[in-house]
C-alpha cells in the first residue's frame, strides 16, 4: 500500500534492517521518495556521495516504464551540430542535430561535416526499407514437420496478420520469413511500427501469432526471441535484410569546398575511404565498412532517448566515396537504424526536448513520417562524421584535433 508521507530516511533504514528490499520501495512511497531512499541506502552501503545523481529534471514517475530500482539520473553533456538541410523522403527542412557524448572533438567533427554539406546545398537522404523484426524459435519433430509448419504459415498469412494487429493500433505485419534448421523452425516476423522503434510492439504482436501457430500446427514455441531477429548483437542478417530503418544519405561536394573546408582533394578522400573503410574493414572481417558511424548514432541515440544497446545495429554502415569530375560523391548507408520518436525513452524530459530541437517529437503525419525523417537526419549526421574523419586522416589532422579538443 503506497504511503506518500513515508520518509526516505526511515525507508532506507528499513532496507538496512532487511525488512524491505530495494525494489519494494515503490510499494511504500511515491517514485521520488523511493529513489531518495535508495540513494540514502546506497550512500550508506558504499560511501559514495550521490548528490549529483539525485539532481535530475524528469519526474521520477514518468521514468517508471524505463527503469527499475531508480536512484536518480545519469547526465551527459549535450551539444548540437548543424544546421543542415536534408532533402529526404520524409525530412524536408533545415535541422540541428542534438548529440550527447563525452568524446571531445566528436560534435566539432560532425559540425564541420554538416557545415561542408550545407555549403554544398544540403544532403539527400532516403529510407529505402523499414521493418522491425521478432523471430521466435519453434520445436518440431524433424524437417518433414518443419515443412508442414512453414506451409501452414504461408497459407495463413491473413490470419496471422489479424492476430498480430489485434494487439496494436499502429503496427502492421508486413512479412513472415521462415528459416529451418534441423528440428527448429524460426519465423522472422517483420512489422511496420510507424513512429515507434517497435521492439515491445513487435514482441507483443508476435506472442499473439505464436499462440495461433501453436494451436494450429505441431510447432511448440521454445523462445519468443530465437536470436534470428536479431536484437542488440552484431549479425549479418541485419546487414543484409535490414532492421528498423535502412537509410542512405549522400552528397556531392564541389572540388573547391573539399579543398577549402576539408583541406584535401576528392581523389585523396576517395582513396582514403577505399583503403581504410573498405579494404581495412574487409581485412578485419568487420560488419561495418565505415570510419565511425557508431559515434554519431550513439550520441544522437543518447540525446533523444533511443535504446542505446541498438547502436550495435546502428553501427552497421557502409561509406562510399567517389572522385567525380565535379567533386566528391560521398554516401553512408545504414542497414539497421532502430529508432523511434514515440515510446521508449523519448518522452523523458531532456530527451523529449532534444527531439523538439529536431521538430520530430511524437507521432508523425502520416504515422511513421517523424521516425523516417529522424533516420534521414541521423544518416546525414553520420555522413558528416565520415567526411570529417576521413578528411582528418587524409590531411593528417586527426591527432592534432584530438589534442586540441579532446584533452
Ligand atoms: P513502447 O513504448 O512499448 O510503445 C510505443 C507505443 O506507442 C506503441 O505500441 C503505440 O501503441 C503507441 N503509439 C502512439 N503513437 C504512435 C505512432 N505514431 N507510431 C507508433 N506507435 C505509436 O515502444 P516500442 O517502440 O514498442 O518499444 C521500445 C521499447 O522497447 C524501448 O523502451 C526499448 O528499450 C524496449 N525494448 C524491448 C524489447 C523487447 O523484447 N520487448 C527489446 C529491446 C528493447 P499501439 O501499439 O497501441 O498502437
Amino acid at each position: 500500500m503506497s504511503d506518500p508521507t513515508a520518509d526516505a530516511t526511515a525507508l532506507a533504514e528499513r532496507v538496512q534492517d532487511g525488512e524491505l528490499r530495494l525494489y519494494e520501495l515503490d510499494d511504500y512511497a511515491d517514485a521520488e521518495t523511493a529513489a531518495a531512499a535508495r540513494r540514502e541506502f546506497i550512500e550508506c552501503e558504499t560511501g559514495a556521495s550521490l548528490d549529483s545523481v539525485g539532481e535530475y529534471t524528469f519526474a521520477a514517475e514518468s521514468a517508471e516504464p524505463n527503469i527499475e530500482n531508480m536512484i536518480g539520473g545519469a547526465q551527459l553533456p549535450m551539444g548540437v551540430a548543424g544546421p543542415v538541410t536534408v532533402d529526404g523522403g520524409a525530412a524536408a527542412d533545415e535541422y540541428y542535430l542534438p548529440l550527447a557524448t563525452t568524446e571531445g572533438a566528436l560534435v566539432a567533427s560532425v559540425n564541420r561535416g554538416l557545415g561542408t554539406i550545407e555549403a554544398a546545398g544540403g544532403a539527400t537522404a532516403r529510407v529505402t526499407d523499414s521493418g522491425m523484426t521478432r523471430a521466435p524459435v519453434f520445436r518440431v519433430a524433424g524437417v518433414a514437420e518443419a515443412e508442414t509448419v512453414v506451409e501452414w504459415v504461408a497459407d495463413n498469412r491473413e490470419r496471422l496478420r489479424e492476430a498480430a494487429e489485434s494487439t496494436t493500433s499502429h503496427g502492421e505485419l508486413l512479412d513472415v520469413d521462415p528459416y529451418v534448421v534441423g528440428d527448429n523452425v524460426f519465423l522472422r516476423f517483420v512489422y511496420d511500427t510507424k513512429d515507434a522503434m517497435g521492439m515491445n510492439m513487435a514482441t507483443i504482436a508476435t506472442r499473439e501469432t505464436a499462440e495461433v501457430i501453436e494451436a494450429e500446427t505441431p510447432a511448440e514455441m521454445v523462445a519468443l526471441s530465437g536470436n534470428l531477429c536479431s536484437d542488440k548483437k552484431p549479425a549479418a542478417i541485419n546487414a543484409v535484410e535490414g532492421r528498423g530503418r535502412t537509410v542512405t544519405a549522400d552528397v556531392v561536394l564541389p572540388r573547391d569546398l573539399v579543398n577549402e573546408r576539408l583541406d584535401t582533394t576528392p581523389e585523396a578522400m576517395a582513396e582514403g575511404n577505399t583503403r581504410k573503410n573498405l579494404v581495412g574493414s574487409a581485412k578485419a572481417a568487420s560488419l561495418g565498412f565505415n570510419a565511425h558511424a557508431a559515434n554519431t548514432v550513439a550520441a544522437a541515440f543518447l540525446a533523444t532517448g533511443q535504446d542505446a544497446a541498438q547502436v550495435v545495429e546502428g553501427a552497421n554502415a557502409i561509406t562510399t566515396m567517389d572522385a567525380r569530375e565535379e567533386g566528391l560523391y560521398a554516401s553512408v548507408s545504414l542497414a539497421a537504424l532502430e529508432l523511434g520518436t514515440v515510446g521508449g525513452g523519448t518522452g523523458l524530459a531532456t530527451q523529449g526536448e532534444a527531439l523538439e530541437i529536431l521538430g520530430l517529437g511524437g507521432g508523425g503525419d502520416p504515422p511513421g513520417a517523424n521516425a523516417d525523417a529522424f533516420a534521414e537526419v541521423i544518416a546525414t549526421g553520420a555522413l558528416a562524421g565520415e567526411l570529417s574523419l576521413v578528411a582528418a586522416f587524409c590531411s593528417r589532422h586527426l591527432a592534432s584535433a584530438h589534442e586540441e579538443l579532446g584533452r
